[in-house]
């Protein structure tokens, strides 16, 4: 069934990895480490699964955005002709090239769940390795909500959200009438059971279709301003040499920074 066939429908899909179907350990997370190659062809069958399912349901235009890492882990000659790629990374007004508010929906593929869940696979917030715990306005807040919020800013809601199942309950926590799939179940950090990649692939259709056809019940995501973003660094020396107002940049303790802005692009452009 075709889901608004006569509309032009268009959509932004944002890939992590972490929470794409087949993916447990850092091994396959890190460019250059044994497994990582081996995964990269896990995720770009699974964005191309993604891709098909939304040309199927009448997508007029599809831009997927590589999120991870540095921004360039598909494997470019295999993906699918029907969508446009945006790589690399610029700061958080340029994460989402080419976004504006023609979009119908984004979708949240192979996420994960913040820095400090328990029992989720890989969980963290943008940087494991500099940031600990975020909350923004006295909210506890990871990927999820962050870009959330940026597609928010241009009116476009949140449709679908894969990953871990720790990961679909954070997403529902935020976006209560978003449709999640559980590609995995996490029992640790580096544990899980797994499902079979190919039985992920077979069900995107279906899971594509019933997401957008719920497009009315979501919401985009925002939040009135001004804004507060704490964040708790994982090092005190990643702090030290570094200059704060006091006034917009505040230091409070060895580990802990407050920003914050009017303007929540101009904050997260500051930070991220
Ligand atoms: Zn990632």
């Amino acid at each position: 069934m075709n889901v608004g066939k006569d509309a032009e429908m268009k959509f932004y899909v944002s890939v992590d990895m972490e929470g794409i179907a087949g993916i447990v350990m850092r091994e396959q997370l890190i460019p250059g480490e044994r497994l990582y190659e081996e995964a990269r062809v896990l995720l770009t069958n699974e964005v191309n699964a993604v891709v098909q399912s939304l040309v199927d349901i009448g997508a007029s235009q599809v831009v997927v955005k590589d999120a991870h890492y540095f921004g360039l882990n598909l494997l470019i000659n295999q993906l699918h002709p029907a969508a446009d790629y945006c790589f690399g990374g610029l700061k958080a007004s340029e994460r989402f090239a080419g976004l504006d508010s023609s979009f119908d929906g984004a979708l949240l593929i192979g996420y994960h769940a913040m820095a400090g869940t328990q029992r989720a696979i890989r969980d963290h917030t943008m940087t494991a390795v500099h940031w600990q715990r975020l909350e923004l306005n006295g909210q506890s807040i990871g990927e999820i909500g962050l870009d959330a919020l940026l597609f928010g800013l241009y009116g476009v809601p949140v449709l679908l959200v894969t990953g871990d199942d720790k990961t679909c309950s954070e997403a529902k926590s935020y976006l209560p009438e978003v449709t999640t799939y559980q590609t995995k179940k996490a029992y640790g950090r580096h544990a899980g059971l797994i499902r079979s990649p190919k039985s992920v692939y077979a069900e995107y259709p279906t899971i594509i279709e019933r997401a957008v056809q719920n497009k009315a019940k979501c919401a985009p995501f925002q939040m009135n301003g001004p804004f507060e973003l704490a964040i708790r660094y994982t090092s005190t020396d990643l702090l030290d040499g570094r200059y704060f107002d006091g006034v917009k940049d505040k230091r409070i303790d060895g580990q802990s920074v407050v920003y914050s802005d009017a303007s929540l692009l101009e904050l997260l452009n500051r930070v991220m």
